[in-house]
């Protein structure tokens, strides 16, 4: 028997939450972002889906757009962080990627360059993230030099980014809007991640950019009825390996940190923080074994976890477990590791096979 993790990709639910995007915001066009490796699904199989679906692409750097293009994705596709050398350009002009221009040094180099083809631009403006992009009070200069380069095309689009749009209560996102809406030029406008297309349809704006909610997994602190519908993508599953049976007061795992109240039956399951499953999972955090509830007993290792199945029926070697994705929200992992969803996909390594099953 072949080591059977396997991170599972269903596109169909993938394309389902496009849909789901797409209802929310039915003005906006959609950009889905795919950095880092598609959060971790693999970026030439996500944007690959995508490519009929949404009207652009935003990944953090060329390299990544460099691996779309040469696997012939020919979606357009944003730079988030624009470039980090004044050579990028000539590549990004010739395989019309799009840029992001957040600060002087790349718009100098831009308005110095020669280059085959003008580029697309987006103008980042800091309303109050203090990551990245110009200042509001800055932005119309920025905006002129932008429209006086021949080397930019015309449809300049305006964007900024939220710092707080997963908290409903928070009032740094309508702070943030209130800067954004005061620019005093006429542009395209993008504002919302998933949190602001969930959250805010008033940051719908022209384009929206979502990433986490289209690997179907909600950013909101607080469950929000606009992000019942969007179904896992990714579901992690391995299987048990081995089972024994402790007595009360025997300890499981590293450090001996799960000590047995009952008689026990512990089985171990053949994936570890090697595999992308956190380290710092907690005792007692959810898995599933064969569709049942079962709970993290022991520190995780590198390549195994042990989990107890004292009140569980049926479960054997081979049996299936379910890490997280379909019937164990991602979010409630990353909960009981101290992290958030998007740490947890996106830390996958290349060590676990990304399978598609569902076309
Ligand atoms: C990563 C990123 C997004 C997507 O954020 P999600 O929370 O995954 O939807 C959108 N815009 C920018 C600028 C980003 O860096």
């Amino acid at each position: 028997m072949a080591r059977p993790n396997q991170a599972r990709l269903d596109l169909r639910a993938l394309r389902h939450n496009v849909g789901v995007v797409r209802r929310l915001a039915p003005r906006a066009k959609i950009m889905a972002v795919v950095k880092a490796n598609a959060y971790g699904h693999g970026a030439v199989t996500i944007a690959g889906a995508l490519q009929s679906e949404v009207d652009a692409v935003a990944v953090a750097c060329i390299e990544e757009a460099l691996e779309l293009r040469y696997a012939g994705i020919a979606t357009p596709i944003l730079l988030l962080e624009g470039v980090f050398e004044p050579g990028e350009l000539q590549q990004a002009a010739q395989l019309d990627l799009w840029l992001t221009i957040d600060n002087e040094h790349q718009l100098r180099w831009l308005e110095e360059a020669t280059l085959p083809a003008p580029i697309t631009c987006w103008l980042k403006v800091d309303t109050g993230m203090n990551r990245l992009g110009v200042t509001p009070g800055s932005a119309p200069l920025f905006f002129q030099r932008l429209l006086a380069s021949s080397n930019v095309r015309n449809e300049i689009v305006t964007c900024t980014h939220f710092a707080s749009a997963d908290d409903v209560m928070n009032q740094q996102t309508e702070q943030q809007l209130a800067k954004f809406d005061a620019l005093p030029f006429p542009t395209l406008r993008s504002a919302a991640n998933s949190a602001g297309v969930i959250g805010w349809p008033q940051a719908h704006y022209d384009w929206v950019r979502p990433g986490y909610m289209l690997f179907g997994n909600s950013p909101m602190l607080e469950p929000h009825v606009h992000a019942h519908g969007l179904l896992p993508v990714m579901t992690l599953v391995s299987a048990v390996i081995s089972l024994r049976d402790v007595a009360a007061g025997e300890t499981v795992g590293y450090g001996g940190t799960w000590v047995a109240t009952r008689a026990s039956r512990i089985a171990t399951v053949t994936i570890g923080y090697g595999d992308g499953y956190p380290r710092q999972a907690l005792n007692d955090t959810p898995v599933l074994v064969n569709g049942q509830r079962a709970r993290l007993a022991g520190r995780v290792s590198m390549d195994m976890i042990t989990v107890d199945v004292t009140d569980l029926e049926h479960v054997e070697i081979g049996s299936e477990v379910v890490l997280w994705g379909e019937g164990l929200p991602l979010a409630e992992v990353a909960d009981n590791a101290n992290t958030i969803g998007y740490e947890l996909t996106t830390r996958m390594p290349a060590r676990t096979p990304r399978i598609v099953v569902h076309d």
